[in-house]
């Protein structure tokens, strides 16, 4: 697990790149800069590490676009301490752009052997989150719930209620809500019973699915 002057060197690129298209925060730059997203890659697309596209990984799923990452992570508005859940874990990427900002992370994942290679990968890179779950994003993480954060990865047909329910008051809910095509969408909880619906453009995910576990 090799990073390189020349990897260092197109991560500083992408993070330029990623600040001409609106990101902000010096942290999640800073967190970009830092972490080696060739090493969360298969080998064969190593090459594309540091375009700021989405890839292929395991078991037909993707490594979200490096843009993506970054904008959910600034909608999710979270800070250093804060208790965040992941709905799809994937290739770990975006856990690992969490943990760079101090988070305590809870990451769920449905594809057995997406979460088997995950929870091995990321602790050699010394990212570790609070809690790796093979399980089912639907219905969220009740026992540790209320949550500062949550992020949904992947393209959600409809909004779960439960995730929902395990927000904090304040907290908000980043989810791509739609089919084909997703629009990202962020529920912040106003009281116990009032949530704030904003809407923040077009994405493209891979599904959120269900029943399968
Ligand atoms: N954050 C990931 C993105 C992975 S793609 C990364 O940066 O690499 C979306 C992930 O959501 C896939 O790994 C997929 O298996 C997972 N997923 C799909 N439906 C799910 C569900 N119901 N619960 C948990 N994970 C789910």
């Amino acid at each position: 697990m090799k990073d390189t002057f020349t990897h260092r060197g197109m991560r500083k690129r992408l993070v330029e790149t990623l600040q001409k298209k609106g990101i902000k925060s010096k942290q999640i730059l800073e967190a970009i800069n830092t972490i080696p997203r060739h090493l969360f890659m298969d080998s064969g697309f190593i090459d594309h590490a540091y375009v700021d596209k989405a890839f292929p990984i395991a078991a037909d799923q993707t490594i979200s676009q490096p843009y993506t990452v970054a904008r959910q992570t600034e909608l999710l508005g979270i800070t250093k301490g804060d208790k965040v859940l992941e709905i799809g874990t994937g290739s770990g990427y975006q856990t690992a752009v969490l943990l760079e900002l101090e988070t305590q992370v809870y990451t769920i994942e449905r594809q057995n052997e997406l979460f088997k290679k995950t929870k091995r990968f990321l602790p050699k890179l010394g990212y570790r989150p609070k809690r790796f779950i093979f399980g089912d994003g639907y219905i969220g993480l009740e026992a540790e719930a209320p949550f500062d954060g949550i992020i949904v990865t992947a393209g959600a047909p409809y909004v779960p209620k439960p995730l929902l329910a395990q927000l904090k008051i304040g907290a908000n809910l980043v989810i791509p809500v739609g089919d084909a095509v997703q629009i990202m969408t962020v529920f912040t909880r106003k009281s116990e019973t009032e949530f704030e619906k904003n809407e923040y453009g077009e994405f493209r995910f891979v599904p959120l699915l269900e029943d399968k576990n």
